[in-house]
């Protein structure tokens, strides 16, 4: 489904520049439940951008589905997020001003779906989260834990292949983040693949993979 050969990434500063991936070589296979870990800086967030297409890269190659990703442009990138892509991240990214059937009906929004069929489908999916009687509820009005379950019911509804998390347990405490693994480790099991970035231990255990990043490099997977 993924495979990286040579990724290099720099970021500009000042007058030169700070090298952030050196060279990944990464085969990620449909199906698979990984862990990407490293010390803070180490990458891991640039790396998921790239693989979710919300970044480029400098060198190298990058194949989605047999697909080369590569200098795409805006409206292609967007199809591909749209079509194979769910994203989930640490501070959940809702809309403050939308309540929980509207923030995960989102998606839907952009694919032109009409309001009320949005809304009904959007209304379906924070059923399998448990939250049907959030439904008309805001963010603010939500526990860090329900506001993950929308975020994924959210990620969800565009009935991705991959999902990519940042950080997903980052903002819960460890009660939640059990509850939260234990909702992607049932969606893995119903065929989706997932990519876990985390530096807690307890999160990763629960994947299948471990890949780890240093200095920009992957030192073992
Ligand atoms: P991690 O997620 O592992 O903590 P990141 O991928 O976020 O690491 O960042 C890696 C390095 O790149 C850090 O030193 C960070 O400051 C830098 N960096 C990340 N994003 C940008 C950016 N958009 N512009 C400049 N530097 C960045
Ligand atoms: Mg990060």
């Amino acid at each position: 489904m993924i495979q990286l050969s040579n990724i290099h990434k720099s970021y500009p500063l000042g007058n030169s520049s700070m090298k952030v991936l050196k060279g990944i070589d990464l085969t990620i296979n449909e199906g698979e439940l990984v862990a990407i870990m490293g010390a803070s800086g180490s990458g891991k967030s640039t790396l998921l951008n790239i693989l979710g297409i919300l970044d480029n890269y400098d060198e190298g190659n990058y194949y989605l589905n047999n697909t080369l990703i590569k200098n795409l442009s805006e409206t292609q990138a967007a199809q591909y997020r749209n079509k194979f892509l769910g994203f989930i991240f640490q501070s959940f990214n809702l809309l403050s001003f939308k309540n929980a059937m509207e923030n995960v009906a989102l998606p839907l929004y952009y694919q032109g779906i009409g309001r009320k069929k949005r809304n009904e489908i959007a209304l379906e999916y924070l059923d399998q989260m448990g939250l049907k009687d959030w439904a008309n509820h805001l963010p603010s009005e939500l526990s860090g834990g329900q506001k993950q379950r929308v975020a994924i019911a959210r990620s969800l509804i565009t009935k991705p292949k991959l999902i990519l998390a940042d950080e997903p347990t980052g903002a819960l405490d460890s009660k939640t983040s059990e509850d939260v693994m234990e909702i992607l480790k049932n969606l893995h099991q119903k065929g989706l693949t997932i990519i876990i970035v985390t530096h807690e231990n307890e999160v990763a255990e629960k994947t299948q993979r471990i890949i780890r990043l240093k200095d920009g490099l992957i030192v073992n997977q």
